[in-house]
């Protein structure tokens, strides 16, 4: 699938378009047969204007109750290690890969990402977030393009494009795993580092990363 047209917009340039935009095109979205057992769109929520852009896999239970991204116990871990970044959720943006629940939480199939994803395209370049933080195999391998196993991606940044990825652990995955945990606190410590020694780009200083927007859905 190519660009998603926004109205009013030709060439749909990086934070060109707003969020409430891409929203609306969303609509009351029947691109895929989740809106059939939906009970809200988890568009996503944070700040429009994030350096880190958080993308997790779909909503879960709690998610499609609410109408917001990691609001139930992943979401607690999630906010526990945003904190070891010296982040809060305030500060970053989150979206899922899948706007609505699998029902019973199952994986995205093929066809749901491919009719949702454009979706997620748009708010990344409506964000340009510094840092694109990937939690689990689903998010990981959307936005890296693999289907490398999370294990063996985490623990580094990848740079894409204009982009710097860190995939890691999902936060309900790790609640079932120890070591796992130990892992993403890992992660978002390096995170936090990398933060403290790199200042926002925003300001436009020269970087040497490349303006090209990563292909995100081909
Ligand atoms: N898991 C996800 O991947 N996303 C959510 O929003 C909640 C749980």
């Amino acid at each position: 699938m190519g660009v998603m047209h926004i109205p009013g917009h030709e060439h749909q340039g990086p934070r060109e378009v707003s969020l409430d935009e891409i929203r609306s095109v969303m609509g009351d979205c029947r691109r895929c047969p989740l809106f059939e057992t939906r009970g809200n769109i988890v568009f996503g929520t944070g700040n429009p204007r994030a350096r880190v852009l958080v993308v997790g896999e779909a909503p879960g239970k709690n998610e499609d109750e609410q109408g917001e991204p990691f609001v139930g116990r992943a979401g607690a871990n999630l906010n526990g290690v945003l904190a070891l970044a010296g982040l809060e959720r305030s500060d970053i943006y989150i979206a899922n890969v899948l706007k609505c629940r699998p029902p019973a939480n199952r994986n995205p199939k093929a066809d749901e990402v491919l009719a949702c994803s454009p979706f997620l395209r748009e708010q990344i370049r409506s964000i340009w977030p510094d840092i694109i933080v990937t939690l689990g195999n689903p998010a990981t391998h959307f936005i890296l393009k693999t289907e490398i196993g999370i294990t063996k991606l985490r623990g580094r940044f990848h740079q894409m494009g204009h982009f710097l990825v860190m995939p890691t652990l999902h936060p309900a995955a790790a609640l079932r795993n120890p070591a796992w945990q130990r892992l993403l606190e890992e992660d978002f410590k390096m995170l936090g580092e990398y933060l403290a020694e790199h200042p926002s780009r925003a300001t436009g200083k020269a970087t040497g990363h490349s303006d090209a927007l990563p292909r995100l859905e081909d």
